[in-house]
């Protein structure tokens, strides 16, 4: 096999994947249509096994450094009364929350470094329409154009799925934060999680109808259905500013039956989109990237989708149960029974 590689997309997976095989020796293009990379965003946990693949490209410290350890955590319910505590994981490496355009900025100095070394270039502002002019020109092509994915529907013709449910979310400056808390009530959850800058960082979610947007009035929404709960989310929210509120449909992609077709490789989201519930997304499209590079190296692209496929189906299918648990109206005393001892298992890092 050669050593040329295209990158379609230059978010987590993408800047990934050019770090990972720049440090192979590989010959990198990476094809990015925004023409930079955000500078807001919100929190994303990187658990520990995502750390340990960023340790193998030298870029795990700057992570845990600029990131900000979960110290503890708990599943409370909207009274506050603990429904299960979260553990450290089994490495004993802890969660680092980070948010999304620091990973980013980490990445993409990552990949301009080599970049300088003139055996990657990266390319922002540039559109991919279709994947087999670059699948005839570069040796590997790696699909990493997320959720929304292109090459997926040129190449498999599948379309990501609407999940049910919508995903609202946000920081407040000046709330620093070492814990990470969900509270669960009948059909919605709330999350506060900590985030670097002496911020917090701030999630929900509730069964919505697609597209159910609330331009302008989104913060009444988020009272309607939280405001009478006490404590830090009745707080938080009386401090959020309409502004300050992200929300989306949430859209997962349906199981596949291969991550690779010819000497095309999807990663990320493309590959195995899941619900935002165990915070894995972003971890497993960079375990993604460290893996297929590692598979290039030895075993091809065949071991890239044997090593991964499985693993990531299930965490999406895990997610996916989470997702269920969260829209439950009834039974909640059982759900969170449910929950409690799944907890005890121990967070699957
Ligand atoms: C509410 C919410 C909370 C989340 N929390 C977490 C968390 O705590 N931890 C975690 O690990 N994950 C989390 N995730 C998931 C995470 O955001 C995604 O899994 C992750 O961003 C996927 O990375 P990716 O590189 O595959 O895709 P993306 O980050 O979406 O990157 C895809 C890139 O491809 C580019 N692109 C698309 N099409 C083209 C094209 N045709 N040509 C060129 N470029 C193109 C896009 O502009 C984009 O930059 C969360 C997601 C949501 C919605």
């Amino acid at each position: 096999m050669g050593r040329n590689a295209a990158i379609i997309g230059g978010g987590i997976g993408g800047l990934t994947t050019a770090v990972a095989l720049h440090r192979m020796g590989w010959r990198v293009t990476v094809h990015e249509r925004q023409t930079t990379t955000p500078s807001t965003g919100t929190a994303l946990g990187i658990w520990p096994s995502a750390l340990r693949a960023l340790d193998t490209l030298g870029l795990g410290d700057e992570v845990r450094e600029r990131g900000c350890p979960q110290t503890s955590g708990a599943l409370r319910r909207p009274d506050g009364s603990i429904i299960a505590r979260i553990g450290t994981g089994k490495s004993g490496d802890r969660v680092h929350l980070l948010s999304r355009p620091a990973l980013l900025a980490i990445l993409r100095r990552a990949a301009e470094k080599a970049a300088a070394g003139k055996v990657a270039d990266l390319r922002f502002g540039e559109t991919i329409t279709e994947t087999r002019t670059l699948s005839e020109r570069y040796d590997v092509v790696v699909a990493a154009d997320g959720v929304f994915s292109r090459t997926r529907e040129e190449l498999f013709g599948v379309k990501a799925r609407f999940a049910g449910t919508a995903a609202w979310r946000g920081t407040l400056d000046d709330a620093p934060t070492s814990t990470f808390t969900e509270f669960w009530g009948a059909g919605v959850k709330f999350g506060i999680t900590p985030q670097e800058g002496r911020r917090a960082n701030w999630f929900a979610s509730a069964a919505a109808g697609e597209g159910d947007f609330h331009p302008g009035v989104e913060r009444d929404e988020l009272r309607k259905l939280f405001g009478n709960w006490p404590g830090p989310v009745h707080d938080l929210l009386e401090r959020i500013t309409e502004e300050g509120i992200l929300r989306h449909d949430i859209y997962v992609t349906p199981k596949l039956p291969s991550y690779v077709k010819g000497n095309v490789a999807l990663i990320g989201d493309a590959a195995h989109a899941m619900t935002p519930d165990l915070g894995r997304g972003a971890c497993e499209a960079m375990i993604d990237a460290v893996s297929l590079a590692a598979c290039l190296e030895s075993g091809g692209l065949t071991a890239y989708d044997k090593n991964r496929r499985r693993t990531t189906q299930r965490l999406a299918r895990m997610a996916g149960a989470a997702s269920w648990m969260t829209r439950q109206r009834h039974a909640v005393p059982l759900r969170d029974g449910v929950l409690k001892v799944t907890m005890l298992a121990g967070p699957p890092d």
